[in-house]
């Protein structure tokens, strides 16, 4: 079974599939993963992703096809795999139904988690990092036990620096440009389903689950 899981940064995607992957027991692939360890491994492939990540520019769809193809084909994806962050275009999309498709696989099942502009703005805006250990707390949510110091190492709290209004709600909406016509195309096909990601990660699971 391949799944596919969007949704704009902060709706929580990336946990949801990660939960999603324990459950049924098929691997989480993330694009953003394979990236950095394309450039580790040193590959031709990992190379061309590195002069484009260095440069701060798109890697090119082909590379990114290639990275997933060769995941794909690992022993761990013969069930299924969750995608993460791909595709995000529409151009993608149809190649990705193509590649499986020479393989006689297909995209089973799209899940978008679809959270309230304010309510992800809400979300981002108050999440505090901590500079030492990465943990993630939030102001109202999830508050640190003693204000401004991580729980688990004592190091620093703080929102990161690009997290102002403005800033969010121009990702969000660079996100729902790109990815509205993605989500007709599986629409379209009968492949989508939309969660409402709004609440605790519990009740999401729940739905996600649901939707499957
Ligand atoms: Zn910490």
């Amino acid at each position: 079974m391949i799944l596919v899981i969007m949704g704009p940064p902060g709706a929580g995607k990336g946990t949801q599939a990660s939960r999603l992957a324990a459950e049924l027991g098929i691997p989480q692939v993330s694009t953003g993963e394979l990236l950095r360890e394309a450039r580790r491994d040193g590959s031709e492939v990992g190379q061309r992703a590195a002069i484009n990540m260095d440069a701060g520019t798109l890697v090119p769809d082909e590379v990114v096809m290639t990275l997933i193809e060769r995941r794909l084909e690992q022993q761990d994806c013969g069930s299924g795999a969750i995608l993460d962050g791909f595709p995000r275009t529409v151009a993608q999309a149809v190649q990705l139904d193509d590649m499986l498709e020479r393989s006689g696989r297909q995209v089973d099942r799209v899940v978008s988690i679809s959270v309230t502009e304010d309510e992800i703005v809400e979300r981002i805006l108050g999440r505090l990092t901590c500079g030492q250990c990465g943990a993630v707390y939030h102001r109202t949510t999830k508050p640190t036990a003693r204000e401004g110091h991580c729980d688990l190492c004592g190091g620093l709290v703080s929102s990161r620096s690009d997290d102002n209004e403005e800033a969010v709600r121009i990702r969000l909406q660079t996100y729902s440009n790109l990815t509205a016509p993605v989500l007709d195309y599986y629409g379209g096909a009968g492949r989508l389903a939309s969660v409402d990601g709004s609440g605790g990660l519990d009740e999401v699971f729940n739905r996600v689950q649901g939707a499957l």
